[in-house]
């Protein structure tokens, strides 16, 4: 193996093997403990069933005991197995994993923001309604649109709230026969979902070529059934959509809506008013642009920013000045809008975080911000672009480059083998098989907040395994990773039929010797 001496993401924490070394490998809690101690002394208690409706345990509660010390260990070496944006750079393409700003962190934490509660009285919240009506206003303007709803949870639940919104508007106009949404073939998955599971037709737009959608088979697929098309802008092979304004003019001119998807909008925050390029809906995943934790199914947040004509269709609840000046929290809808689509106000941990980020850079700093994830996956693209093949070189990438697998061909060598290789060197891999419309696709993202050092020090991996591949070392890759807690997995078996459930060995010894 001649991958060793060179710089790697975080260098020897992996070399783990297979529970050995400084990384153990770690039993469950049901395992580590047993089920006659505790970690506490308790009196017995007597319960008395009829308090309990019924619903009494009729069997022993089985919970693993363990002592403090015992408890903590166990989560603190999980948490080391975990690989986070604060442990190495994150490169995983269409996610945005950017560094998370520790002060977005301490003022989420302030008590007046952390410890509110949705039933509160409105008199007692003035401060977070204020900042959420601030959020609100910077996410129009950043957009030049008319109305935001800041309530959904994600941005696959923004799509949700944003068709949704389309649909009431078309009902409203006598518009119900439109049942067909217009979706890219490079869309996220969650695009012709959300269509789909409002109960639309899905119709599929060729890409082009290059890469971007031409405005002619958007227009070749327009009709009076035609509801919406829902585009990514800058799109998920990193390409800024050139015929984005014609294509816009053209779904107008049908009677038809534009859906943006703005996942990407880290890539043009403060440079392009997607507003001015015709949307009339668009999500923004605070959780990717705006610097706030995720991954791990963490907590996201999906506003979605509304053109006037979307506008009278908002869900509530949302923020208005009060007729004393103050703030209130409309609560219910009127006439056509959507109603309600979550229980409360939303992520408002997510909110302070975003708003955070958004005072800390100012306008000016988000348009830098923005700049430089441009210019960071540029150099990525220039550096690499010798050794991988580049999908799209007609036009210069966006916050993400996308390579496909061609330079691959004859190794043997497939881009999950690549990646795997990429865990042995440190690296969380890049995206893989995303977007569909190339052939074993990698798409590399590395935000704005990574160093030059650090830049480098990947593409030197990077420059180094793809060498490695074309050499004689297969087994290198085909037997990746080695150093990892984990080797291959069984993905599919994992994802189909998960064991979430721990059964004592003597009730279940099939389940336990598996
Ligand atoms: C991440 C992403 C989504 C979905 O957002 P979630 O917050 O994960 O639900 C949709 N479209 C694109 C292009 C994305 O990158």
């Amino acid at each position: 193996m001649n991958t060793q001496g060179r710089p790697t993401g975080i260098g020897t924490l992996s070399h783990a093997g297979s529970g050995s070394a400084l990384i153990p490998d770690e039993p469950l809690l049901f395992e580590i403990g047993d089920t006659h101690h505790s970690g506490v002394d308790l009196p017995e208690v007597e319960i008395d069933d009829s308090r309990l409706g019924g619903f009494a345990r009729k069997t022993k509660l089985d919970l693993a005991g363990l002592t403090e010390p015992e408890a903590m260990r166990h989560y603190v070496r999980l948490s080391r197995m975990n690989y986070s944006i604060d442990s190495g750079m994150y490169p995983l393409g269409s996610c945005t994993m950017k560094h998370n700003p520790r002060l977005n962190e301490k003022m989420a934490r302030l008590p007046g923001f952390s410890d509110v509660h949705p039933l509160q009285p409105v008199s007692t919240v003035q401060g977070a309604l204020e900042l959420m009506s601030q959020l609100s206003h910077w996410l129009m303007t950043l957009t030049n649109t008319s109305a935001v709803a800041l309530t959904p949870k994600a941005g696959a639940h923004g799509e949700l709230c944003g068709m949704m919104a389309i649909h009431a508007a078309q009902q409203a106009r006598g518009q119900g026969h439109r049942t067909v949404v217009l979706v890219p073939e490079s869309a996220h998955g969650t695009n012709p979902a959300t269509a789909a599971f409002l109960g639309y037709t899905v119709k599929p737009v060729p890409a082009r070529e290059d890469g971007t959608v031409d405005v002619e088979a958007v227009k070749a697929a327009l009709g009076p059934d035609v509801a919406a098309i829902m585009l990514t802008n800058p799109n998920t092979c990193g390409l800024f959509e050139p015929q984005v304004i014609e294509i816009a003019k053209a779904v107008h001119d049908a009677g038809a809506f534009f859906y943006c998807d703005g996942a990407n909008f880290n890539a043009i925050m403060g440079v392009v008013r997607p507003g001015d390029l015709g949307i009339d809906a668009m999500h923004i995943n605070l959780h990717k642009t705006f610097s706030t934790p995720h991954g791990g199914g963490g907590p996201g947040a999906g506003p979605v920013v509304l053109s006037e004509a979307l506008a009278p269709f908002a869900p509530v609840p949302f923020v208005r000045k009060a007729a004393d000046g103050g703030l209130e929290m409309v609560e219910h809808s009127e006439g056509e809008a959507l109603g309600r689509i979550t229980a409360f106000h939303g992520q408002m941990g997510m909110y302070v975080r975003a708003l955070t980020y958004m005072l800390s850079h100012g306008g000016d700093g988000l348009a830098r911000a923005a700049r430089d994830a441009v210019l960071n996956a540029n150099y990525v693209k220039a550096r690499l672009q010798d050794a991988f093949s580049v999908s799209f070189p007609d036009y210069p990438a966006m916050h993400e480059v996308l390579f496909d697998d061609s330079s691959l061909a004859g190794t043997g060598v497939s881009t999950l083998d690549f990646a795997k290789a990429m865990i042995d060197e440190g690296y969380h891999p890049m995206t893989m098989y995303f977007p569909l419309v190339v052939h074993g696709a990698m798409l590399i993202e590395p935000t704005e907040s990574e160093s030059k050092q650090t830049l480098d020090a990947f593409c030197d991996t990077m420059l180094a395994l793809a060498a490695d591949a074309r050499g004689n070392d297969k087994e290198r890759f085909t037997g990746a990773p080695t150093r990892a807690p984990r080797r291959r997995l069984d993905e599919t078996r994992a994802a189909r039929s998960p064991k979430l459930r721990w059964e004592p060995e003597e009730a279940a010894p099939a389940a336990a010797a598996e």
